[in-house]
């Protein structure tokens, strides 16, 4: 085996077939080399990535600022453990606490231990302040969630392909409709803690719940006393054009779940992020993580969230997605009134921020092969849409040039 040998795309592929894990089906791009809105293939051939490795890359590829906080640290210390304490951490759970507007950060690593450390937190918390009996907490989710792939999550989950075969499974989740607040009411129980939501159900295809959705289901937690925890790993971090898809409605949960941009694609970090009462119910020895707010992560999560707040990027998601969703609407049949014919096989087209769906009547993965020949990476997402999140740092040609191809691919 000698490293120095250069492989072609083709052999890549070959040896990954055979000696990695199959649990992706990616398209077949080698990507070698990034920056900003494009990554380039082992030829050079340059493609806008539209997927930003599921919204962690917010900032643009190898952001300099980020990737600088990065090294900087790395020649410093990397990994104390939580059994000290490191000059990093105090800093970056202040400034996700300031910015969510909640008291208590516990950083983890990736966004599925995020959401475990926040399904703790809640039945913890039923248990110790609501008096819920020990083994009984339930935690209401919505059909089509998405947060992760831990045994505990996918016990969560409604979907069948990602459970098979994989239990015994966790109890205590109650699944209800996505955007029914009846079946929301009427599955508060005296045991319920926590109604755990994403504001968009980005891998169940960009749904978004009806106007005003949020907003009524967090007043009918806050009634009962359950807790709402939002899952904004994916809308999280400006988006949706704002910092968080909850400030559409002007609610403040009393989780919130955090990853991905967290750390603009750089290395992992995750957060939860709660109400003091909460977070609590951590105390020395329940909880804890060996690399979770290690300097390191810290450091480079406090320079991606300065990317985020100096270059205003959320407000840049809410002006391009706009442009983006205008660009778009000659694919939607009969849209403003007009007798426009729309696209053949295109059934929605949807979004918030630099956060769209296409939604068709067929497969999206061919339209997505399609679009990589033209230089676009898209991944289809539950089949049937093709999913446009590009880095917020992308401009306003590229986001013109973007529609423009997708217009003629699906047009
Ligand atoms: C990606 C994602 C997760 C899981 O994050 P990982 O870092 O992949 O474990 C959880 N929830 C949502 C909404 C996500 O998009």
């Amino acid at each position: 085996m000698n490293a120095l040998v250069e492989r072609t795309a083709a052999e890549l592929l070959a040896i990954e077939d055979r000696w990695g894990a199959h649990n992706y089906h990616p398209l077949p791009v080698v990507v070698s080399r990034a920056e900003g809105c494009w990554v380039y293939d082992l030829e050079g051939r340059r493609y806008l990535d539209c997927l930003s490795a599921y919204s962690a890359v917010n900032q643009g590829h190898a952001h300099p600022k980020i990737v600088a906080a990065l090294i900087e640290q790395a020649k410093k210390v990397t990994l104390t453990s939580r059994a000290f304490h490191n000059d990093q951490l105090p800093l970056f759970c202040k400034a996700v606490a300031e910015l969510t507007g909640l008291d208590v950060v516990l950083p983890m690593n990736t966004g599925a231990e995020a959401v475990e450390t926040a399904i703790k937190a809640a039945r913890r918390w039923g248990h110790d302040r609501r008096q819920i009996p020990d083994g009984t907490a339930e935690i209401i989710v919505c059909a089509g969630n998405f947060h992760g792939r831990t045994t505990t999550i996918i016990s969560a989950s409604s979907d069948a392909s990602y459970k098979r075969g994989f239990g015994p499974l966790t109890p205590g989740f109650v699944i209800v409709p996505y955007g029914d607040l009846d079946a929301l009411s009427a599955a508060i129980t005296p045991r319920t803690c926590a109604f755990l939501v994403e504001p968009i159900q980005c891998e169940a295809g960009i749904v978004m719940p009806p106007d005003g959705y949020l907003a009524a289901a967090a007043s009918l937690c806050r009634t009962h006393n359950v807790l709402v925890m939002a899952d904004e790993i994916q809308t999280g971090l400006g988006r949706t054009g704002r910092w968080f898809a909850c400030e559409h409605e002007r609610v403040i949960p009393d989780v919130y779940i955090l990853g991905k941009a967290l750390s603009g694609g750089v290395y992992p970090v995750s957060v939860v992020a709660g109400r003091r009462d909460v977070m609590e119910v951590f105390t020395p020895g329940s909880h804890g993580s060996t690399y979770g707010g290690n300097p390191l992560g810290c450091a480079v999560a406090l320079a991606a969230l300065r990317v985020i707040a100096d270059e205003k990027l959320a407000d840049r998601s809410a002006t391009l997605g706009t442009l983006l969703l205008d660009l778009l609407q000659p694919l939607v049949r009969g849209s403003e009134g007009t007798a426009r014919q729309g696209a053949p096989s295109v059934r929605a087209v949807r979004g918030r921020g630099l956060l769209i769906g296409i939604e068709l009547d067929r497969p999206a993965r061919p339209v997505c092969e399609q679009l990589m020949e033209r230089g676009i990476l898209c991944k289809e997402t539950h089949d049937f849409v093709i999913r446009l999140a590009p880095p917020l740092v992308i401009d306003e040609a590229d986001v013109r040039w973007l529609a423009a191809e997708i217009l003629s691919v699906l047009g």
